[in-house]
């Protein structure tokens, strides 16, 4: 399927937990043109506005498969990101998240590396390993592409 991104307006507002709408699995982007550009000008205004980790698409109400994230300093966006490795070592450490209240954020525990192939906001294939901050944040906002949210997950 085929979402025309300037159809779409994204919202300043961030969905909340108990809004079906981010249940739902987010769809590959295929047209890289200035609608891509924009959302993710806009998705990377929000995460430094609200100083968070990082954000999908979905949260803003733009179904789909779009992340950003911080960290060690630096930003990183991804288009069709896929884990397509993870390391048989799990780490535990706490999560927030923009769309879960405060009172619910928790220990979280996932793979301590993964690999992970994306494309970037023109189409080009990129392919790396992440560890440590990196490692967390992303596979948290992937999360959000296949309708995940931290309050699935029993506290570790
Ligand atoms: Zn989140």
């Amino acid at each position: 399927m085929e979402i025309s991104l300037s159809s779409l307006k994204a919202a300043h507002a961030i969905l909340m937990d108990g809004a079906p709408f981010l249940r739902q699995r987010s769809v590959e982007i295929e047209k890289f043109d200035d609608d891509l550009a924009a959302l993710v000008r806009h998705m990377i205004e929000i995460v430094q506005a609200r100083r968070a980790r990082g954000l999908a698409a979905i949260q803003i109400g733009v179904p789909v498969r779009v992340i950003v994230a911080t960290a060690d300093g630096k930003g990183l966006a991804m288009v069709n990101p896929v884990i397509t490795r993870t390391l048989n070592r799990f780490a535990v450490e706490m999560e927030g998240c923009l769309s879960v209240p405060p009172s619910q954020w928790r220990k979280v525990s996932r793979p301590a590396k993964c690999e992970i192939e994306w494309q970037d906001i023109i189409g080009n294939r990129h392919a790396e390993g992440f560890s440590g901050a990196w490692a967390r944040v992303l596979q948290h906002e992937i999360d959000h592409l296949d309708g995940t949210l931290i309050t699935d997950r029993e506290p570790a």
